[in-house]
């Protein structure tokens, strides 16, 4: 039974709606037990029975609840960093996708790597997120577009989840471009989506089912007949809407219920009035935006509206080529407008609330999962203002030490 002793503050991110409330405790302290956090206050209120504990003296670091990176693309095959240069150089996304480049070129990548070196890639970027402090990963499929593929990337994840110490949650993106090969015939391939929700519900690879409504990729109309056929099989939903273009993906999500709508960059009042409704979370997803020089969403505007918005990497080879969440969410208070306090709601609670996972973890109160981090920052605004490498000492996932540069 460890507790952490002399830290500057602890920031317990409670799960109210206030974005910028982190539930500041000013030098306080977290006792933990296994798997689960006993006790949370200001260590001059330590009761004593916890007094001779092991101690881990943090030495003025701050302590958050571990971070949650709710949206990652983590397992693909090769990179793109050529299109990166052609992008600089002003190609635009059709020209590159026509060049053979775009989501269809790692697709193919992906399709012919092995499952043990995608594991292998998959276990190394899952350490290097914890070095970060990131203890929940959000990790969808996608990057394969046929039945065998799709299943090899979530049984890559079932596997990782088993050898990593990182919590993962798997959401099939089956629905993210239509392959090269159903270009002519898009009902075929919206059949074997189905089809594949159907199966991988059953075998339980995935929690969630995930969609792309954009014009390069799906329609409303085809959204909504994969996420109700996807609800009906048990999965729960969330959707990438609103990012180059404004569809109404994001009212017809908010209406099935879906717990997270990703992007948003295009969104209307409507969408913004739509979310607050059904309660879902905004994901913005910052380095998405500085890849790609498209306009940031304007979180500002869906905070005032009462929106709760979470932050994540978008980790993927063409359009957020970075698992780096403290760059993600430097980036939401620079380019989205959220304070530091703000985005560290967003990256724990709001993204535990995205991923369905709230009652349990992104926040360090008694009879939660022990996902800690601890930060060397005096307190929150400084950690994201004096932004800096190898901020991260400690990282405890599920009560056990993951990542220690202490
Ligand atoms: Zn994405």
């Amino acid at each position: 039974m460890p507790v952490i002793r002399n830290a500057s503050f602890v920031a317990t991110c409670p799960d109210d709606s206030v974005q910028a409330n982190v539930g500041l405790v000013e030098h306080g302290t977290v006792v933990w037990e296994g798997d689960s956090i006993l006790w949370v206050g200001p260590e001059a209120s330590l009761p004593s029975e916890y007094h001779s504990l092991e101690q881990i003296d943090v030495r003025g670091a701050g302590v958050i609840p571990g971070l949650i990176d709710c949206h990652t693309h983590l397992a693909f095959g090769g990179w793109r960093e050529g299109e990166f240069e052609q992008r600089i150089l002003g190609v635009s996304y059709l020209e590159i996708a026509q060049r053979g480049g775009g989501i269809l070129s790692t697709v193919e990548k992906t399709r012919i790597a092995s499952e043990e070196s995608l594991l292998a890639l998959c276990r190394d970027r899952l350490r290097e997120m914890n070095q970060l402090g990131v203890t929940t990963v959000e990790c969808k499929s996608g990057y394969g577009l046929d039945r065998e593929t799709e299943l090899k990337i979530l049984r890559v994840y079932k596997k990782a989840q088993q050898l990593e110490p990182t919590n993962i949650i798997s959401t099939y993106l089956g629905a993210h471009t239509v392959p090269q090969e159903f270009r002519h015939d898009r009902k075929s391939y919206i059949q074997l989506v189905l089809e594949l929700a159907e199966q991988i519900a059953s075998e339980t690879l995935a929690s969630f089912c995930d969609i792309f409504i954009e014009e390069s990729a799906f329609t409303v109309i085809e959204a909504r007949e994969i996420l109700t056929h996807a609800l009906q099989q048990g999965l729960q939903v969330k959707v990438h809407s609103d990012q180059l273009s404004n569809l109404g993906g994001t009212q017809m999500a908010a209406e099935l219920g879906a717990l997270s709508a990703d992007h948003l960059e295009q969104i209307s009042q409507q969408g913004i009035d739509a979310l607050k409704r059904s309660g879902t979370v905004a994901v913005s997803l910052p380095l998405a935006s500085l890849y790609t020089f498209q306009p940031p969403l304007d979180a500002r505007k869906l905070i005032q509206c009462e929106v709760p918005v979470a932050v994540a990497t978008d980790f993927n080879p063409g359009s957020a080529p970075s698992s780096h969440l403290p760059l993600a969410l430097l980036l939401a208070c620079t380019l989205n407008r959220m304070t530091p306090a703000e985005a560290l709601k967003g990256a724990t609670i709001y993204a535990a609330r995205a991923l369905g996972i709230a009652s349990e973890r992104g926040s360090i109160e008694p009879g939660k999962k022990a996902d800690i981090c601890v930060l060397t920052t005096p307190n929150v605004e400084h950690w994201l203002y004096n932004f800096g490498e190898a901020r991260c000492q400690l990282t405890i996932v599920n009560g056990s030490v993951a990542f220690s540069r202490m």
